[in-house]
């Protein structure tokens, strides 16, 4: 079955130019076409991926290259996006399909991108993925790892006692005390990341540079046991270019319509309004 994203693949504007980026034909564009280091693709290559599932073609250029223009509410499979840069995707495919690495892979490569312009980089966090179990929280910070392997990206589960935003040596490892941890990319669940927090401040404090978000498994993080939960953590990120993918096997009853919910009442907090 085709996954939603590839249905909105080829779309043209009023003015005949395409709207979405083609979808990709090989694993190996990716180097070509995207201009991702040589690393990141070798790394991909070392788990053994030779071609890539048909989630990883569709969704992969649309994260990647940022579409010219998004016509919000045309497209079933995407929620409303301001000007421009990116978009927020919302991916249904089956497990097992490969959407770990359709939400990996596009995060690594923006972190390795900034890294690139400005050498000096302090280390900031700058994505987090939401998922709703600590088993697949550390399937998906070890498939991470794996990808990150040696680009200096880190990436780290959070676990409960957890203190956030210190450095961590060449070594991966926190300097001074053991649990104090500033890593590029978090994994956590929702209950998981609430509890290591002191109070609202100290959360979006140590959110504050967060600009891509993902929530895997999207249909459990918004049923209605981990909803509350999980929007309040999406609600905290105040970073004004955030990026938001949801990620899903199934389409719940509702997802779709409370995510475009959520993303339209960001939007409309962030953007001047013209109706006053
Ligand atoms: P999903 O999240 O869609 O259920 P996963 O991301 O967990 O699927 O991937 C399922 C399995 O497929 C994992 O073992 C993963 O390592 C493997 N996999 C992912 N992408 C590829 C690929 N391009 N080629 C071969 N195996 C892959
Ligand atoms: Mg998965």
């Amino acid at each position: 079955s085709r996954s939603k994203a590839s249905a909105t693949h080829g779309k043209k504007d009023k003015q005949g130019e395409p709207v979405y980026p083609a979808p990709l034909e090989h694993f190996t564009d990716l180097e070509a076409r995207f201009a991702i280091s040589r690393r990141l693709c070798q790394n991909v290559r070392d788990q053994g991926y030779v071609t890539a599932t048909e989630v990883q073609l569709a969704a992969l250029p649309l994260l990647i290259d940022s579409p010219k223009r998004i016509l919000p509410g045309e497209v079933a499979a995407y929620s409303a996006v301001d000007d421009n840069e990116g978009i927020d995707l919302l991916t249904v495919a089956p497990t097992g399909s490969g959407k770990t690495l359709a939400f990996l892979l596009p995060l690594f490569h923006k972190i390795a991108q900034a890294r690139r312009k400005e050498e000096k980089l302090e280390r900031r966090t700058t994505a987090l993925i939401l998922a709703p179990t600590k088993e697949l929280v550390s399937q998906i910070t070890n498939e991470g790892r794996k990808l990150g392997a040696n680009t200096g990206i880190q990436v780290a589960q959070v676990r409960k006692g957890m203190r956030l935003g210190h450095d961590l040596d060449t070594n991966g490892n926190s300097m001074g005390d053991e649990s104090v941890v500033k890593v590029d990319i978090l994994v956590a669940t929702p209950g998981t990341l609430h509890s290591i927090f002191k109070d609202i401040n100290e959360e979006a404090a140590a959110l504050e540079d967060v600009d891509t978000l993902v929530l895997d498994e999207a249909d459990v993080l918004l049923d209605p046991l981990f909803r509350e939960q999980t929007t309040g953590i999406w609600k905290k990120l105040s970073n004004p270019g955030l990026r938001v993918s949801l990620w899903s096997a199934t389409m719940g009853s509702n997802i779709e319509e409370l995510a475009r919910s959520i993303i339209e009442s960001r939007h409309k907090r962030l953007q001047p309004s013209d109706d006053v």
